[in-house]
């Protein structure tokens, strides 16, 4: 079981509301600063721990920050994230660029910024030295194909657009050095919102395996393995959070008999986990609009899809409170709506909640990754704002909610003077 806790009093929460209207999506920051520092726990036996923050999860400067602070880096995937995590002080090699189809200007900001880089393709090694030059320290991102078959545990990498083939990975290695690269990372991202512990156990014996390959047949002594990211949360209030602790001693045992074994016990290990560190502590905040009983009630929200995408996308379950009735009964049956004219626009279908009523206060938990950050304009539908529970109980606005006028700011009016 996973408890689920909103941190603000009722009482609070309405002041919040007076000042910043409904819908929004809050953090907190204590609750970030938690999931880190466990994270970093769990590895604190590595020789050396990094953490990537994957900034597509929650790009907000500030957020970033926060993980900063805590010890952390960033995982990149556009230039805008490169740009954001030189915003908020991340640069060199705490941060990674893992882009794929990459673009290059995305290589050569983060040439520009001394990121290592992490290639997607054998293709790019070329690509990247034509349009950006090489980095100091370089990785490339393994798919492990059908080399894994029979697993029940990584889905089938040989359907994933990512990464380069085992073979084209040792040939990649050869190539960089050809260049003159003298450094070196190895990186995978397999699995996404996992809940079992054996999947990164599983996935770093694999990577340990194969950079003991990598001294043995290149002779190149790796600098770190990156896991990726993919740590789950649990969504229902049935799941239960990841061992983090077990993951960590799991990881420990297979580094110290595959690595252990050949003299590659300075291996730091890297993770770029984005949920697990941002999920479950953002929560979205609406306000109930409209009921409607046709053939089945319907309560409509003044939030939709454009602030949270993931249940339409993927049938995600993100659990709902009804503020100020968390105790009562949930003998009500409703779907939880969005105004979109998309069908598919709705945080519930027919869950049970307790008796709601015009006005209340929904919160939707768990939207502090991949929440915001995948919103879209759809149907001109604006971006709520983004808020920030600080340590001390106060709030930050760390982005207001889109206008009007930023949806229209890239249009050409007919017979305006806009050009
Ligand atoms: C999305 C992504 C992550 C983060 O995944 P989470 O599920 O948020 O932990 C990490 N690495 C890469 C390459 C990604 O694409």
């Amino acid at each position: 079981m996973s408890e689920k806790i909103f941190p603000i009093p009722r009482e609070r929460l309405q002041e919040i509301i007076q000042k910043y209207p409904t819908p929004f999506h809050i953090y907190d920051e204590k609750a970030i600063r938690e999931n880190i520092r466990a994270l970093r726990h769990a590895f604190r036996w590595a020789p050396e721990f990094r953490e990537h923050f994957a900034v597509k999860a929650t790009p907000n400067p500030r957020i970033i920050e926060i993980l900063k602070d805590e010890g952390a880096g960033t995982d990149c995937s556009s230039l805008a994230e490169l740009v954001l995590s030189e915003a908020a002080g991340v640069t060199g090699e705490s941060i990674m660029l893992t882009s794929n189809d990459t673009p290059a200007d995305e290589f050569q900001k983060a040439i520009d910024l001394g990121a290592v880089i992490n290639l997607d393709d054998i293709s790019h090694i070329d690509y990247l030295e034509q349009h950006a030059g090489m980095p100091k320290c370089l990785s490339f991102r393994y798919n492990p194909g059908n080399l894994i078959e029979g697993n029940d545990i990584i889905g089938k990498p040989m359907e994933a657009k990512y990464g380069l083939t085992r073979d084209q990975l040792f040939e990649a290695y050869r190539m960089a050095q050809e260049k003159g690269v003298k450094r070196f990372g190895l990186h995978t991202m397999v699995i996404s919102n996992e809940l079992r512990s054996d999947a990164f156990i599983y996935t770093a014996k694999l990577m340990f395996t194969l950079a003991a390959e990598i001294k043995e047949k290149l002779g190149i002594h790796l600098e770190f393995v990156n896991l990726g990211g993919g740590i789950g949360i649990p969504y229902r209030p049935e799941e239960e959070p990841v061992d983090l602790e077990a993951v960590g001693q799991g990881i420990r045992e297979a580094y110290n008999d595959i690595l252990g074994s050949h003299g590659l016990t300075d291996i730091a290990i890297a993770m770029e986990s984005g949920r697990a560190m941002t999920g479950p502590a953002g929560w979205l905040v609406s306000t109930v609009l409209h009921e409607k009983k046709t053939y089945k009630d319907y309560i409509g929200l003044d939030a939709c899809m454009a602030n949270l995408m993931r249940p339409a996308m993927y049938g995600a379950y993100h659990h709902i409170t009804v503020l100020g009735k968390e105790k009562a009964l949930a003998d009500h049956v409703y779907d939880v709506t969005g105004s979109l004219c998309e069908n598919n626009d709705k945080f519930a279908i027919d869950r049970k909640l307790p008796e709601i009523d015009i006005g209340d206060v929904l919160v939707i938990h768990d939207t502090g990754a991949h929440g915001h950050a995948m919103g879209f304009n759809y149907n001109g539908k604006l971006r709520s704002a983004e808020l920030l529970l600080r340590e001390d109980g106060t709030t930050e606005l760390i982005r207001r909610a889109e206008t009007l006028d930023d949806y229209f700011s890239t249009l050409k009016f007919p017979g305006s003077l806009m050009i």
